[in-house]
């Protein structure tokens, strides 16, 4: 039993797989990994394994910067490879805090964010996990990080031989960023088969109405809103407009003319 920290929320199925960690806000300042958990945490149901859901440097969080006293990521590295100044800074104790859950976990994602406007969004990895990266939404992935910059989460499990990967989901405060933290999250659980993705339907439209005078729906129809075989869908002139099967509707809309598309029937298969 690892020891509890703060900023810490477990997610765990119960059932055997793997441990995953993710990180958001080991820079204090890169907020849509921090907004990413608020969204997906709560909602989370895992069928195997379990998720650390860490929330990184929480001083410079609380301080929205970068980092309060150093940069935690380069922490993440043996101790004879610090030096003594930097080993007195909040940033070195809270990287301990973390190594534990690091060392427990099989995977690690490592949330990011950029200060440039215009920041594409990129995957940070070692060579032998780029076809993992690329499940993230992102179009680039850059390795030879931990050769360049040490001490980052990435390079931590790698040089443990595990999957560490870093995202950088965009500029600091845009919705791009804020929708990839979100899509990183679960697209990195559903590479390990530890969630269910909400499922897709296939659906295919098999007639479309078009008015004889003119069309009035009897009422307010959603999208793909089902509708059983017989049942009234509006009025052509004072002509009742009947569903031919069952299925659904689309594209329901009040027609004043002649010869106009009023809507569509379909069904899913
Ligand atoms: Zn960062």
């Amino acid at each position: 039993m690892l020891k509890s920290i703060s900023g810490l929320k477990i997610v765990d199925s119960q059932k055997p797989g793997p441990t995953i960690t993710i990180i958001a806000g080991t820079h204090g300042d890169e907020v849509c990994g921090i907004k990413a958990f608020k969204k997906v945490i709560p909602n989370l149901k895992l069928k195997k394994g379990k998720v650390y859901f860490i929330l990184g440097n929480l001083k410079a969080i609380k301080l929205n910067k970068r980092q309060y006293q150093s940069n935690l990521n380069r922490m993440y590295k043996d101790d004879s490879l610090i030096d003594e100044k930097t080993k007195q800074s909040y940033e070195y104790q809270r990287s301990r805090e973390i190594m534990p859950y690091l060392n427990d976990s099989e995977a690690l994602l490592d949330i990011h964010s950029a200060m440039i406007k215009d920041s594409i969004p990129f995957a940070i990895c070692e060579k032998p996990f780029i076809d993992i990266a690329k499940v993230l939404p992102i179009k680039t992935i850059a390795t030879g990080f931990t050769a360049m910059e040490p001490g980052g989460t990435d390079g931590y499990m790698f040089s443990q031989g595990k999957v560490g990967m870093c995202i950088e989901c965009g500029n600091h405060v845009s919705d791009l960023s804020d929708y990839n933290a979100i899509e990183a999250i679960y697209s990195f659980l559903n590479y390990f088969d530890m969630i269910y993705l909400p499922i897709q339907k296939t659906a295919n439209v098999y007639f479309i109405y078009k008015t004889k005078n003119n069309f009035k729906p009897i009422k307010y129809f959603k999208d793909f809103e089902p509708i059983e075989k017989g049942s009234l869908i509006g009025y052509d002139g004072d002509k009742k407009v009947l569903a031919q099967k069952n299925g659904f509707v689309l594209f329901v809309i009040s027609r004043n003319k002649p010869d106009k598309e009023a809507f569509l029937l379909g069904e899913f298969i």
